[in-house]
Order: C-alpha cells, then structure tokens, then sequence
C-alpha cells in the first residue's frame, strides 16, 4: 500500500512554486519593459505560443487548484509525488533564478534583440544555450508530479511543450543572425536544454 495525503498538499505546493516564479521574475519584467529594443517578434506565432504555454502552465492548473476541476481526471495522491513534486519544483526555481542573473538586461519574454544586447555564454549558459527553458520544463514536470489530476497535470508539459518547439529553432536563428559566428561556435560548445544529452 502507497502511503496516500490529501491533494491540498500538492495544490499547496503548486501555489507556493507559482508564487515564487512571478516573485523572482517580477522585477525583471519591470526592467525589461523599459529597455529600448532593436528587433521584436511578436508575430501569430509568438502569440499563439505564450497563450497555449500560460494556459497549460497557468489556467487550467490553477482551475483545478481552486475550483477541482476536471473530476474525471483525479486520481489518489501519494506521499512519494508531494516529496518528489516539491523537490523537482524547489530546482526549477533555483534554475530560473539563476538564469535571470546571468542574462540580466539581456531577458525578455518574447524573441527579442535589445539595443545593447551581449551573448551570455557564462554561468548557466556555460553548457546549455536555454537554461531557462530548462526551468521550464522542470516546473511543467513538477506540476505533472504534485497534481494528482491527469489533465491538470500534464496541461504544463504540453503548454509549455508547444512554445518550446515552436520558438527554439526560431530563437536560435534570430541569435545567429545577431551574433553571427559568435553564436554558431557556442552552439557547437552547447546543448539545448539538458547538459551533454539534448
Ligand atoms: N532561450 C534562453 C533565453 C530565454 S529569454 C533560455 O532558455 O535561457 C528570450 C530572450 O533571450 C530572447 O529574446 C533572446 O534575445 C535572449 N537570449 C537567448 N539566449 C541568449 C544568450 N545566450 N545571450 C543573450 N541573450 C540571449
């Protein structure tokens, strides 16, 4: 018998990674909205990507969290997924934190190319060219551990899932474009997403 807890504590536990996400990254929107920029891709596509990914990583958990919905889709909650949940959560946070440090002015929320823009190849950049779309994916994986509501649950992986593969190509290109061979030397140097593998 798996030792089962109430799913409050994996709502609970969703809430606080959430809650910590919009705290480090809140200071940094501010910023960015500020500085001036060069080149901004805001097209359908962009557009398309941010809703699916805010609605599988935002909406449709926080519907269940507060409202238990889809019931269909809830299964027992056992005391192994809160542990893991949290921890996977606690490392996504750490992740995301760093990432903002390390890109600093250079952030944004959409494909975008500051005035000023520098290529950061330090830090978290250093063996991984989308640390903070690593992040993301360890929080879209966290929420599929700490909901104990299938559609709930999976709706981050394939929110975010979604955005990732629709912009990456399009990301990397744009830097290219920018850096030029600066950027295509740190590709052959860099995985993806996860160190060494992908
Ligand atoms: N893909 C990166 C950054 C996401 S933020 C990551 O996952 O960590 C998106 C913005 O970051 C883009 O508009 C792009 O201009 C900028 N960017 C991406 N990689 C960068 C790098 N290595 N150095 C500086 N800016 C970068």
């Amino acid at each position: 018998m798996l030792p089962f807890m109430s799913p409050l504590a994996g709502k609970i536990i969703w809430l606080i990674g959430v809650i910590g996400w919009f705290v480090i990254r809140y200071p940094h929107d501010r910023r960015s909205r500020r500085t001036a920029k060069t080149r901004r891709d805001v097209g359908p596509r962009e557009f398309f990507s941010l809703a699916v990914s805010t609605l599988g990583l935002g909406i449709v958990p926080a519907i269940y969290v507060f409202a238990g919905l889809p019931r269909f889709a809830d299964y027992p909650f056992s005391i192994f997924q809160a542990i893991a949940g949290a921890a996977v959560f606690g490392f996504a946070l750490w992740l995301f934190y760093r990432t903002h440090k390390d890109l600093g002015r250079n952030w944004s929320v959409t494909l975008e190319v500051r005035d000023e823009h520098k290529l950061v190849t330090n830090g978290v950049y250093n063996r991984v060219r989308h640390p903070m779309y690593s992040a993301f994916w360890l929080w879209a994986l966290a929420q599929a551990i700490v909901l104990p509501n299938w559609f709930a649950g999976l709706a981050g992986l394939v929110g975010f899932g979604t955005l990732f593969f629709l912009r990456v190509g399009n990301e990397e290109k744009m830097m290219a474009d920018t850096f030029g061979d600066e950027y295509r030397d740190y590709m052959k140097r860099t995985a993806r997403i996860i160190p060494g593998i992908y």
